[in-house]
């Protein structure tokens, strides 16, 4: 045992763990030392490849061949708001791909972000490897909640590019749940308010001893520490032009070192009140004067600016409260996980608003990793009363774009998973030979204002007169939230044939 790991593959960080023979779960150390990667790729000026520390330890030398926060930008179109407002941020190149992906150019290669995470996936389990001592090739997998069909297999997809079989996919705060939970056998409904680098989860969970039952699930994939980042950044950025008169946005030296100092002065900020903001020669006026940074910034002026982002987290987690019908003083605990629940800020609004602190039970780096540790174990053992059993739910609606262009809903959000639904149509023309369907995920009425998963075609209708044909289509989703489609003639039982094309992202 102990060759399947647990991987938590973060926007900032990344971790592993696995199961030791004596059933205990370890962090896996990197050179002996930190348990967590971070989830950075680069190229150096002489082609050679940097992942983790080592990309991290040149990224302020070469920002235009760093790549980070890549997970942030996965599955989502290159012409779409949130490429185009990262891209003011992240320094490194990014391109229009053939099907509206993002690509990223470093040097004479384009990356797609399915690589960059395969990269970082690599390296992951090749730290798992040495420390171990023996070939990893397996691995369970976590994404945030809110990801959707086209993201997870993406994830997939980036494991299979590197020869890691993902055996499964389960999402963070579930994982944390089962970190938390599996030890203590407890029956006991818990909450997880999940903030990490880029993406905000709220789970509620029904724990019965090995059962882990989620109840409802929220979230939002551009809500995260980045956020608090960016804002700092752009406080900076306002100052200094005022001051000076220089906009230092077209610069990515100078952004990349404004963005470092930034996430640091914010960590520095989460155990005292000011910390100084001071980058010397930033930058030079056009007669040739070195110009600095150099001004202190407080707590309080963080929180100022980053209180919407506060309220967006309390506001979702207030639905998602509702969805899973369990009142706040029902909960029998609060867990926080994330490297931004350590924001005081985050854990005041979340004392209030649960009404009591939360747990200090699981470490909010780790507790992600261990769980997919412990479900990658459980997934091995043989011992039937040892296996975990998740019962996980859709995050968002999973639906078909109807004749009026509004979202026909297959599965509400929050729906358990694995779970099947037939649908049943009929042709709408003579010797129709095809059925085109769109999918889409999201919760807008209008199905375009969702995310589209691909469009199917089934082809190989029989003919015959408009109405007469009945074709019915079959919508799987698995347990890890993946959807597969088939449809069948309903009268003769035949197969159709079955092709997606997929319009944006990078599955
Ligand atoms: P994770 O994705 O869980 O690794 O979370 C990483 C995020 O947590 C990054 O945005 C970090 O800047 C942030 N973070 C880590 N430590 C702190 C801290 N003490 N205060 C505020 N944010 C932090």
């Amino acid at each position: 045992m102990g060759d399947i790991i647990g991987i938590d593959l973060g926007t900032t960080n990344s971790c592993a763990a696995v199961v030791d023979n004596k059933g205990q779960v370890k962090l896996i150390p990197y050179k002996g030392g930190e348990y967590t990667i971070p989830s950075i790729y680069a190229v150096d000026d002489k082609g050679n490849e940097l992942v983790g520390h080592e990309a991290k330890r040149q990224w302020q030398l070469n920002p235009r061949k760093t790549v980070y926060g890549a997970k942030r930008l996965i599955g989502q179109p290159f012409k779409g708001e949130l490429v185009n407002k990262m891209g003011e941020y992240f320094a490194y190149e990014m391109k229009r791909g053939q099907e509206d992906n993002v690509l990223i150019g470093l040097g004479k290669t384009d990356f797609n972000l399915t690589q960059i995470s395969s990269k970082i996936l690599d390296k992951i389990r090749n730290v798992a490897a040495d420390y171990l001592g023996k070939p990893i090739s397996r691995a369970v997998v976590t994404v945030p909640a809110y990801f959707n069909d086209r993201q997870r297999q993406a994830v997939k997809e980036a494991g299979r590019m590197v020869n890691i079989d993902v055996v499964r996919i389960i999402n963070e705060p579930t994982a944390a749940a089962l970190a938390y939970g599996v030890q203590r056998n407890v029956n006991q409904t818990i909450a997880i308010f999940d903030l990490g680098g880029g993406t905000f989860d709220i789970s509620v969970i029904e724990i019965r001893g090995k059962t882990f039952e989620v109840k409802a699930t929220g979230g939002d994939i551009f809500l995260g520490g980045i956020d608090w980042d960016n804002a700092i950044i752009d406080y900076i950025l306002e100052d200094f032009k005022t001051k000076n008169g220089i906009d230092l946005k077209g610069d990515p030296i100078a952004m990349q070192r404004i963005k470092d100092l930034a996430e640091r002065s914010k960590i520095d900020l989460s155990v005292r009140a000011e910390a100084p903001f001071n980058i010397p020669f930033v930058t030079m006026t056009p007669e040739g004067e070195p110009l600095d940074i150099d001004l202190v910034i407080t707590r309080q002026k963080v929180n100022e600016l980053t209180q919407p982002l506060v309220d967006r987290a309390i506001r979702i987690t207030t639905e998602v409260l509702k969805d899973a019908k369990v009142a706040v003083n029902k909960l029998d605990e609060i867990l926080l996980v994330g490297g931004q629940t350590r924001w005081p800020a985050v854990q005041e609004a979340v004392t209030k608003f649960f009404g009591r602190p939360p747990s200090k039970h699981v470490n909010p780096d780790e507790a992600v990793g261990i769980g997919a540790a412990i479900f990658a174990h459980s997934l091995e053992t043989d011992a039937v009363d040892q296996r975990i059993q998740l019962l996980d739910v859709l995050s968002r609606a999973i639906g078909i774009e109807d004749a009026a262009g509004n979202m026909f809903k297959i599965f509400d959000r929050n729906a358990p998973v694995p779970n099947a639904k037939a649908q049943l149509f009929t042709t709408a023309q003579d010797d129709q030979n095809e059925v085109i369907m769109r999918i889409y995920q999201g919760e807008q009425k209008k199905a375009r204002e969702n995310q589209q998963l691909g469009e199917f075609t089934f082809s190989g209708l029989r003919g015959g007169k408009a109405g007469s044909v009945k074709v019915e289509v079959l919508f799987d989703v698995s347990s890890e939230g993946i959807l597969t489609m088939s449809a069948k003639d309903r009268d003769t039982g035949k197969e159709m044939k079955t092709t997606v094309k997929v319009e944006s992202g990078d599955a």
